[in-house]
């Protein structure tokens, strides 16, 4: 089932990337693998999809060891300071920068690997009071201020927009998103890459493509359905 859940997301994905104009080659399917055994994410990578997403740094690091070393690792999930450590020599990027302490604590433990961490800066895009994120009209300064960060580097923007049924809904929070981002990008900020937007998941990917996602982040529409009550 999974092989086939796959075909059908990578030609959604073509097939969004056909409607905008855009080659497929500039969209990276993240496969989200939480919650999800490592014989299912295996059958994934088998499948020939490599990249993975994880939203807990606990469940990242122990999966990492336990698939083929060229697969790479998206943290994408909310980051508690302390777990930095968990994390920092195994994932190929963080999605869900929100704080000044965060980027901090990211640069201390990147130094100590002697690496420099690929960040995207999450936007609460759509202003859900549950969600976490930069305010999009606080994200130039905040960029400004952690651009300094010898150990991170900024490459774009993240949002996680608002959970609906009529993935229409989000194509605006998807513009907006895009604007943000070719915004700052044109500020020419030093040591500030502004190229990638991580943006779509499964309700929602197609038309985040249309709006110009690098990233897609899809779970349920590869692995089926989470089971939050039983440990994976
Ligand atoms: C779980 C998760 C996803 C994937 O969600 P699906 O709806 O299953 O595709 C994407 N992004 C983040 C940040 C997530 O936590």
């Amino acid at each position: 089932m999974i092989k086939e859940n796959l075909e059908t997301v990578l030609q959604n994905i073509k097939a969004a990337c056909v409607r905008s104009g855009r080659n497929p080659e500039e969209v990276t399917l993240i496969a989200v693998s939480k919650t999800k055994p490592v014989s299912m994410i295996q059958e994934v990578y088998d499948a020939g999809i490599h990249v993975f997403g994880e939203n807990k740094p606990q469940e990242l690091k122990e999966k990492v060891p336990q698939l083929p070393a060229d697969s790479s690792w998206h943290m994408i999930g909310h980051l508690q300071r302390n777990k930095v450590k968990y994390i920092i020599d195994k994932a190929c990027m963080i999605h869900s920068l929100d704080s000044f302490r965060l980027a901090d604590t990211i640069d201390e433990e990147a130094a100590k690997h002697g690496i420099i961490m690929p960040v995207l800066v999450e936007v609460n895009v759509a202003g859900e009071e549950s969600k976490f994120g930069i305010a999009p009209d606080e994200a130039e300064e905040f960029i400004r201020k952690i651009s300094h960060l010898p150990h991170i580097r900024v490459e774009g923007l993240m949002t996680i927009a608002p959970f609906t049924d009529n993935p229409e809904d989000n194509r605006e929070y998807f513009r907006r998103l895009k604007k943000l981002c070719v915004d700052i990008k044109e500020k020419n900020i030093d040591n500030v890459n502004m190229c990638n937007l991580s943006m779509g998941m499964t309700g929602d990917y197609e038309v985040a493509i249309e709006e110009g996602a690098t990233m897609v982040r899809v779970g349920t529409g590869i692995f089926g359905a989470r089971d939050y009550t039983v440990k994976a």
